[in-house]
């Protein structure tokens, strides 16, 4: 066995650790490129306490997912304040913003040198400015991963910048900033940290350590995830979600995921979906599909009972199968109302484009078992 586990260089969570950024930054520098979602009142504080720290801030909003045009605008930003430090404080839209913009300044060039799959996919080979990332959502847990997911418009397509040496200096979590959350992002964000640890779990790429921390962050997210959506101020339950959400990032940092995130990274390209509700809706029809295939092909294979374990895990019932997780997942996506595939636009004519751009991502490679052209297409099927 060979594995390999990085992280961001220091992780502090707590409710109410934001409070402590004045102290945190320290050392770092006296300017900071701050990269914050498009609604300003939402981080007028974390400006106030970084001006209490005397850090003097140059700002870029990132509207939507990120793209590669805007990443190139930040950066520049950066450049011509001179600035020794970045912060990003938002969704993994923003987190990733900030990855992408800390790794250009250290390497200088653009997105398109470094991007897999559609740029020139050079290896970074400096770290990146030290960085500090704040979630304020509990989904992608960007803040401890070493990819940023780009969009390119003109391609249609979400790929990854990709290194270790993009990972933050600092992942500050606290749950409290993820209180504002209405109930459909924390829906759909909360299912992307859920089928990141279902994914990791059972990939083919899993490790020991990755092991533990997804059976850790299922038991969590599955506790938790209704709770959070229904009452968004109860603090145990953003708890448990934070924690899930970091625990999906430190997984698939260091294993893979598979065939739900497959699908996703390329439908978000070609649709404007939010990328967690997808993941929700695909991942009953995936499970169903790698434990059936798995069954003929690999019956002796170790994700197989590990699918049976994830149901013991979200049910919490010691007879559970995996075709109870799948039927616990998908009352958990009718209880959080996640919509259809069709519902984003999407229609049978998509299909093929959809599976030839998924079967050529990172993600598949994690899948436990290869999956046909046919397998792929019932899974779309089954989601439309
Ligand atoms: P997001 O960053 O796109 O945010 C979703 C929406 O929620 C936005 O409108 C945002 O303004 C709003 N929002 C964020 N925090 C809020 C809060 N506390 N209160 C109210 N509104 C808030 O969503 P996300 O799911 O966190 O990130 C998705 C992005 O991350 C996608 O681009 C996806 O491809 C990427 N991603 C990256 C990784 C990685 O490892 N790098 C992993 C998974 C996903």
């Amino acid at each position: 066995m060979r594995f390999e586990f990085a992280t961001a260089t220091r992780i502090i969570f707590g409710a109410g650790v934001i409070r402590e950024i004045g102290s945190i930054v320290a050392g770092m520098g006296r300017r900071a490129l701050v990269l914050t979602g498009s609604t300003p009142d939402r981080f007028a504080a974390l400006f106030e306490l970084l001006e209490q720290a005397g850090i003097e801030t140059a700002q870029y909003s990132v509207s939507g997912e990120p793209t590669t045009d805007m990443v190139r605008a930040a950066t520049q930003r950066g450049r011509d304040f001179g600035v020794e430090f970045v912060l990003s404080c938002g969704g993994g839209s923003v987190l990733d913003s900030g990855k992408a913009v800390a790794a250009l300044l250290t390497n200088g060039g653009e997105p398109l040198d470094y991007l897999e799959v559609i740029g020139r996919g050079q290896p970074l080979t400096q770290w990146a400015a030290p960085h500090i990332a704040i979630p304020t959502t509990a989904g992608t847990g960007a803040e401890v991963t070493r990819n940023a997911v780009l969009k390119s418009p003109e391609h249609r397509v979400k790929v990854s910048l990709r290194s270790p040496l993009m990972l933050p200096a600092v992942a500050l979590v606290d749950p409290e900033l993820t209180y504002s959350m209405p109930p459909a992002v924390t829906a759909s964000t909360g299912l992307d940290a859920f089928t990141q640890v279902v994914e990791c779990y059972v990939s083919n790429r899993a490790n020991p350590l990755t092991d533990a921390i997804c059976r850790e962050g299922i038991a969590r997210a599955a506790r938790s995830l209704q709770r959070a959506y229904e009452q968004g101020d109860d603090a145990a339950a953003r708890e448990d979600m934070a924690v899930a959400s970091l625990f999906g990032g430190l997984a698939l940092a260091n294993s893979k995921l598979g065939a739900v995130h497959g699908f996703a990274g390329p439908l978000g390209g070609m649709f404007p979906a939010p990328h967690g509700a997808v993941c929700g809706r695909l991942l009953p029809f995936v499970i169903e599909a790698n434990v059936r295939a798995l069954a003929v092909r690999e019956p002796e294979s170790l994700a197989l009972r590990r699918y049976d374990e994830v149901g013991r895990l979200v049910t919490g019932s010691p007879a559970a199968t995996s075709a109870d997780g799948v039927r616990w997942v998908q009352r958990l996506c009718e209880g959080i109302a996640v919509p259809a595939l069709a519902d984003y636009g999407i229609t049978e004519r998509d299909f093929p484009d959809m599976i030839e751009k998924a079967a050529r991502s990172s993600s598949m490679k994690g899948n436990p078992i290869e999956l046909t052209g046919a397998e792929l297409r019932g899974i779309l099927q089954q989601a439309l």
